[in-house]
């Protein structure tokens, strides 16, 4: 039987999706599919709510996966969305579930105004359509819309739905509420959790959050490390990104954020993270004594 944050040749991938958001893997989908790949450690994170979980350690302890319980909280930064990922957080804090609910609300008065200028573009869609998509996620996002404008024929695959239509700057963009980002560390912080940036340089975050920035948020604002081995870095973006972390004194991780099938070329395990700054993340969880899912 393996026992969290214990050493050797690990196989460490901390950010995953199911269908407790916008993944196509159910929670034990999500660790079975991890353990065929061999992975001995699984970060389960998803878009702004804990739902998952309980179903993802118990088919970690099942199966034989380490599940490392995260959750990825939508930040902004000036208005732009930055995602922040919270691991060992104890997730009945009251602050931080009430703050989970309010941007879940926010995501959920999205999707009509989303239909809406679907419509509009010549795309005729209803919430029930993108409901039917969402399934049992309660943290709708994008992706499900795309999902349904798949459905409907309107496009070949989520890309193409964000190419054309639902990413930042395209015609069926809507935004919607987002924390600000330090006082997102900040509660990751006071419900006991690790900070991690996720993705820090992916698409638009990378305007808002220059070296100096990053610096303050670790020296002032709570901040505990950054991803750094993602797809959406290239390798001189990883190579800077390890030496700031490097320099800085702070954990650096390594995943895939895979999403199942919705999302091509985010396999899991496809990118991974040092045991030993694992069991430095573990140490962290234990040191501030949260409360999860797996320990409570
Ligand atoms: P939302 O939660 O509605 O803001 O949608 C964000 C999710 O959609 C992210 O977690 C990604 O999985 C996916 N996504 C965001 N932007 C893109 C993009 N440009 N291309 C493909 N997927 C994207
Ligand atoms: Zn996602
Ligand atoms: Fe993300
Ligand atoms: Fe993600």
């Amino acid at each position: 039987m393996r026992t969290s944050c214990n050493n050797g040749d690990m196989r460490i991938d901390l950010h995953s999706h199911s269908t407790a958001s916008d993944g196509t893997d159910s929670p034990a989908e999500l660790v079975a599919a991890a353990e065929r790949v061999g992975l001995d450690v699984l970060g389960v994170t998803d878009h702004d709510t804990f739902a998952g979980l309980d179903e993802a350690v118990r088919a970690g302890s099942r199966i034989g996966v380490i599940v490392q319980p995260g959750v990825e909280i939508s930040t902004q930064r000036q208005g732009t969305s930055v995602h922040l990922l919270g691991y060992g957080c104890d997730s009945t804090d009251a602050d931080l579930t009430a703050e989970l609910a309010a941007i879940r609300d926010g995501r959920q008065q999205r999707i009509p105004r989303m239909v809406d200028k679907l419509v509009s573009l010549g795309m005729p869609l209803t919430v029930a359509d993108v409901q039917a998509c969402q399934g049992t996620s309660l943290s709708p996002g994008r992706p499900h819309v795309a999902d349904a404008m798949i459905a409907a024929g309107y496009v070949a695959n989520r890309q193409q739905a964000f190419d054309d239509w639902l990413a930042v700057g395209r015609p069926a963009y809507i935004p919607r509420y987002e924390v600000e980002l330090e006082r997102g560390i900040g509660l990751i912080r006071q419900a006991g959790g690790v900070a991690i940036l996720a993705h820090p340089w992916s698409r638009q975050q990378r305007a808002v959050l220059a070296v100096d920035y990053i610096e303050y948020l670790v020296a002032h604002g709570g901040l505990d490390g950054i991803e750094v081995d993602h797809q959406d870095h290239d390798a001189p973006m990883r190579a800077q990104l390890r030496d700031l972390a490097a320099d800085l004194g702070i954990l650096m991780t390594g995943s895939s954020d895979y999403h199942g099938r919705g999302k091509i070329g985010y396999d899991l395990g496809c990118n991974t993270t040092d045991p030993q700054v694992y069991q430095k993340l573990c140490a962290l969880i234990t040191a501030r004594g949260a409360r999860t899912p797996s320990n409570r």
